[in-house]
């Protein structure tokens, strides 16, 4: 029997509804909106693309989002004070950094500049090294990874105890997913370029969750029959019957897949749309501490 789709499309539908009721009740209470703050360097058009998507999201939803948008010959220190701005920017709860920057640019100071109270995206250095060590708690979690675990859990299968794969160990996906993966009691396997054997490793796993950026890199016949398979990748592949003459596949063969698979994502329509409701909901909770605080 073909896997179960995890419905990416749905589930973020779902929370977005909810967080739409609880930012009226917010902006009810307290007679503001919940505000994003991002920064963007340079002019890489995926980068540009995704800021366009998080802002009509934000609308969507009631949150006020600003963007500070820096050219890519910026010096470190303007970026930083960017960051910097936003954190004493009292409509401003929650803060991203569009990553990647440019290469000149100090990643980790810059990403270490963002208030823990508004690190929305999970991605300070100090936030990381929480979710990765017992007994810490980051005050929010990255929003790739949240939604990842978010689409596990809807097939309602334990995470405790299971088997989880997780191929790719980037500091935005990979890592912080085998860091959640792990705090929810999975065992968990980190598979990278340099793994051997990469099928035998997949083949043990109730859990795979594909973070490489190869299309349809991870093929059916890797998979233990019934595991769930969560694709991660977004890949632009020529395709001549597309009007813009490419379409997104995920890092997993889909087709093949779906046949061994017991749960599976669609790309697109699986992760993707997870990834801005986390940012959303995040939001909202920064500027619901805050409200709380005051
Ligand atoms: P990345 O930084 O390029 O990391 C890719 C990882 O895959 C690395 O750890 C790399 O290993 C590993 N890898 C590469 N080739 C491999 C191979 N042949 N065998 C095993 N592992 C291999 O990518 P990323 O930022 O994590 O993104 C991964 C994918 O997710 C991309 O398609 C990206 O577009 C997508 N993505 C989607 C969302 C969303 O919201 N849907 C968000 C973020 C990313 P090494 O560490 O050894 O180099």
């Amino acid at each position: 029997m073909p896997a179960k789709i995890i419905d990416g499309q749905m589930v973020a539908k779902r929370i977005r509804g909810e967080i739409g009721a609880a930012v009226d009740d917010y902006s009810k209470t307290t007679g503001s909106m919940p505000g994003l703050g991002v920064v963007l360097v340079g002019d890489d058009p995926a980068s540009a693309m995704y800021v366009r998507m998080k802002r009509r999201a934000c609308e969507r939803a009631g949150i006020r989002s600003e963007a500070r948008i820096l050219p890519a010959a910026s010096t470190q220190r303007a970026v930083e004070d960017a960051v910097r701005g936003f954190n004493e920017d009292p409509a401003i709860h929650g803060i991203l950094v569009q990553l990647p920057l440019p290469d000149h640019i100090d990643e980790e100071a810059v990403l270490s500049q963002i208030s823990l109270a508004k690190d929305v995206d999970g991605i300070h250095p100090i936030n990381i090294g929480r979710l990765g060590m017992r007994g810490r708690e980051p005050s929010f979690t990255p929003a790739t990874p949240t939604g990842v675990m978010l689409l596990i859990d809807e097939t309602g299968l334990p995470v405790e105890g299971a088997q989880a794969v997780v191929i790719g160990r980037s500091n935005i996906v990979g890592l912080p997913v085998a860091l959640m993966l792990t705090n929810a009691n999975a065992t968990v396997t980190i598979c990278h370029s340099r793994t051997r054997d990469l099928p035998a490793v997949v083949k043990r796993a109730d859990i795979v969750v594909a973070a490489v950026g190869r299309a349809e890199f991870v093929k059916g016949d890797w998979l233990r029959a019934g595991a769930t398979v969560i694709d991660v990748g977004s890949n632009s592949v020529p395709d001549a019957t597309s009007e813009k003459g490419y379409r997104y596949v995920g890092d997993v063969e889909f087709d093949s897949a779906r046949q061994v698979a017991g749960h599976i994502t669609k790309v697109p329509g699986g992760v993707g749309p997870m990834t801005i409701t986390m940012l959303l909901a995040n939001t909202l909770t920064a500027a619901q501490r805050i409200a709380v605080i005051d």
